[in-house]
């Protein structure tokens, strides 16, 4: 029997064995399945080409043609299964076009053998070939797609090497061809095939994709395993056997035994015994954690926070699970903020985990000591309480998939204790107690990091806070300045009106001016009322005529009614539009609202003339985060806007103005974050200003609305109740959602 006949034999064992070992793991999982009909067919094929082989018979020949072609549709079927799992999350693709192929590969065998026997003929190996490893490199392909796709590096890395080990092997197995041909080649594709399906098989059982070093750590206990038990029983059978043939099956089943029962221990202990060493060698862990614990100084913000120390935990490869908990608002419980690896549950409720809870305030918990402790206190009567609350601890621990409990402390105590703001849960689920004292001191070191981030989040939240109540005392004090100055115009003629003696005064000339004066300041009490009723009620009109706006419309409709206000006399407006600016969906009037009282403020701002430049453009991002807007921007070149003015812009009643509402940024702002955007504002005092309006992008689309006949809503705006006034000197970079209600 030839060397390439021994090892088809082996490798369709090895095989049959990799995939019978996933099915016995779990039989109703489909990814199991698939992966298991993927590697029974290989194995089939395998078998057939031995049986071929040590044979010559025409008939195996033919036959192990089957398996082959069947290999392209349950590989591809398996690989997308694979790749669609969540934690790789590619799409779900069924092998629709490859069935099409392997049906014809079918029917081509059914021919050679009904009619004329084609296989044999080159003319049709080299095509069926070509179907086969094509399938198996199209494999490669997904993965490498996917490989593209995926966003997390440390799963880039994986798929990766799932790719990579895939396209070497696929290639390796060709070459086994190549002696056909005449060309001397050693055998070598069948090695790498068992391993590769072996690195998948583990990869299923772990969630997740494993990397190179735990593949060597595997295959380092694997070696190690096979040679101990060969070695067993090379020992029995050779000096228990006696050469006797009876005796022989009698010793081969004493070895059995021998073996099965000292498997698992000698496994556990080769495992963790390699794995520790393994994973001992790589300082990832520290460097990554000191790097993260450098980074959470500047950062204030709590999800970025907990991203960063997930993610750099992820990357150290050092943590298999990982989990932080945060103190929910009311105090009530430990919500989950971010995790990786096995998910632990959402939420720890403070009542019911209180005994654990306790515990980790006063120190971390580590589940190997606590198992110690456990046992070291025995069935001894007089500890049971103590065992109960371990237990309930260790109950606890192993719930949150962790092998260690950091506490998140804040520096205020409590009459518990100090203040638990929150859990940081960690494990190496490939090794007991992977972690030394230095890993420990490292995560708790993070630990008290995060929480110090937790509290400096909180006292930045106080001020926010106050900002907000200041805007409030600000609003109200320009409210009351409104209503007052009318107040005070009406009592004065109504005191004219009435006379010193308190009785009505004879109706003179003046008497119609007086009432004209009372009118008119009524009118304006009123106006302020309605106006600051928009105000408060912009906020509900919510989804009302939403369409699909084309904004350089919105933008042309604005200009033209700003070429008809006087405050645009002197004005140069400048117009520049992208035409390929993305429909935004919002309600076009209330958008040509914002954009006049952006183009009005501009045209005040500068009383002796100037220019007004008005553009639209696509961007990428704005203060909102990434993703297509649509911006339109209004630059001016007035008096600009000081510093501490810049701050207050979008507080109701804020102007500046003799005659000014204070309202339109207000309104403007509010109608803007109900379509999902932000204003932007930038000015350099004496230089003049500009503000940005963006709106988050609708995908192109079909019907797009733009403004109807809207002359009145311009008129009103228009009217001169506006004075530009004078400006002082400063420059700044200001967001524009500090909101005051
Ligand atoms: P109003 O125009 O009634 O004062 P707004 O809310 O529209 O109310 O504007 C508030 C204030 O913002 C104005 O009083 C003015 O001081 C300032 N402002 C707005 N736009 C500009 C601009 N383009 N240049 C300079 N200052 C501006």
């Amino acid at each position: 029997m030839n060397v390439q006949a021994v090892s088809a034999l082996l490798a369709a064992l090895l095989i049959l064995a990799i995939g019978a070992s996933v099915l016995l793991k779990n039989r109703t999982d489909r990814t199991y399945t698939s992966f298991a009909a993927f590697a029974f067919t290989v194995s089939a094929w395998q078998l057939c080409t031995f049986v071929a082989m040590a044979t010559g018979t025409p008939l195996v020949r033919w036959l192990a043609l089957w398996p082959a072609a069947t290999i392209p549709p349950t590989a591809i079927a398996f690989f997308r299964g694979f790749l669609a799992q969540p934690s790789i999350g590619g799409p779900h693709r069924p092998p629709r076009v490859t069935l099409a192929w392997t049906i014809l590969a079918y029917l081509g065998l059914i021919y050679s053998a009904v009619v004329h026997p084609i296989h044999d003929e080159l003319w049709f190996q080299i095509p069926f070939g070509a179907y086969v490893f094509g399938g198996l490199y199209r494999c490669v392909y997904d993965m490498y797609i996917q490989y593209r796709a995926t966003a997390k590096r440390v799963e880039r890395t994986r798929v990766r090497y799932l790719a990579l080990g895939g396209f070497v092997a696929i290639t390796l197995a060709l070459t086994d061809f190549l002696p056909r041909f005449g060309v001397e080649w050693p055998t070598s594709g069948n090695v790498l095939s068992i391993l590769y399906l072996y690195f998948i098989s583990q990869t299923l059982f772990r969630y997740r994709l494993i990397d190179i070093n735990e593949l060597v750590g595997k295959m380092a206990v694997l070696g190690t395993l096979v040679a101990l038990l060969w070695a067993v029983y090379g020992l029995l059978l050779s000096w228990v056997g006696g050469g006797q043939e009876g005796l022989q099956l009698l010793n081969a089943l004493v070895a059995s035994f021998v073996i099965l029962i000292l498997f698992e221990p000698v496994r556990n202990w080769l495992e963790n015994g390699i794995n520790r060493w393994l994973i001992r060698t790589r300082a990832e862990l520290r460097g990554r954690l000191d790097a993260v614990r450098r980074e959470l100084v500047g950062v204030v913000d709590i999800a970025d926070m907990v991203a960063r120390i997930i993610t750099a935990l992820e990357e150290s490869r050092r943590v298999t699970d990982a989990a932080i908990y945060l103190l929910d608002a009311d105090g009530a419980g430990f919500d989950r903020a971010g995790a990786f690896g096995q998910l632990p549950p959402d939420r720890l409720d403070a009542t019911v985990a209180k005994g654990f809870l306790d515990r980790v305030r006063v120190g971390h918990l580590d589940l190997e000591l606590l198992r110690r402790e456990h046992d070291e206190l025995g069935a001894d009567p007089a500890y049971a309480e103590r065992r109960q609350a371990i237990a309930a601890a260790i109950t606890q621990t192993e719930e949150l998939r962790a092998a260690l409990v950091f506490p998140l402390l804040g520096t205020a105590e409590t009459e518990q204790g100090p203040w638990l703001l929150g859990l940081l849960a960690v494990r190496d689920d490939r090794a007991a107690g992977a972690f030394d004292l230095d890993d420990i001191d490292t995560f708790r070191q993070l630990a008290s990091q995060a929480a110090r981030v937790i509290e400096s989040n909180q006292a930045y939240e106080g001020v926010k806070e106050r900002d907000r109540l200041a805007a409030l005392g600000e609003m109200a004090a320009g409210l009351a300045h409104e209503i007052r100055n009318p107040l005070g115009a009406i009592k004065g003629a109504a005191q004219l009106l009435v006379g010193p003696d308190g009785k009505a005064t004879e109706p003179g000339p003046e008497t119609a001016e007086f009432l004209g004066i009372i009118v008119e300041e009524v009118n304006r009490l009123n106006n302020v009322v309605t106006r600051f009723l928009d105000y408060a009620r912009a906020d509900k009109t919510e989804a009302q005529g939403a369409t699909k706006v084309d904004v350089n419309a919105v933008v042309k409709k604005t200009v033209q009614l700003l070429h008809q206000s006087h405050e645009a006399r002197n004005i140069d407006i400048a117009v520049r539009l992208d035409e390929l600016l993305p429909p935004v969906n919002g309600d076009p009037e209330a958008l040509v609202q914002v954009f006049l009282n952006l183009g009005l403020n501009a045209c005040q701002a500068m009383p002796e003339g100037g220019t007004l430049e008005i553009l639209t453009t696509r961007r990428r991002r704005s203060r909102l985060g990434y993703g297509q807007f649509a911006e339109v921007r209004f630059r001016d070149t007035g008096h600009g806007i000081a510093r501490d003015k810049l701050k207050k812009l979008f507080i109701p009643f804020f102007t500046t103005k003799s005659r000014g509402t204070g309202l339109g940024l207000a309104i403007s702002q509010r109608i803007i974050s109900q379509h999902g955007g932000t204003i932007e504002v930038r000015s350099t005092v004496g230089q003049g200003s500009t503000f940005s309006v963006f709106l988050p992008a609708l995908p192109v689309a079909t019907v797009i609305a733009t403004p109807a006949a809207m002359p009145a809503l311009a008129e009103g705006e228009a009217e001169g109740e506006r004075d530009p006034d004078t400006g002082d000197v400063t420059a700044l970079v200001a967001g524009a959602d500090q909101r005051a209600s």
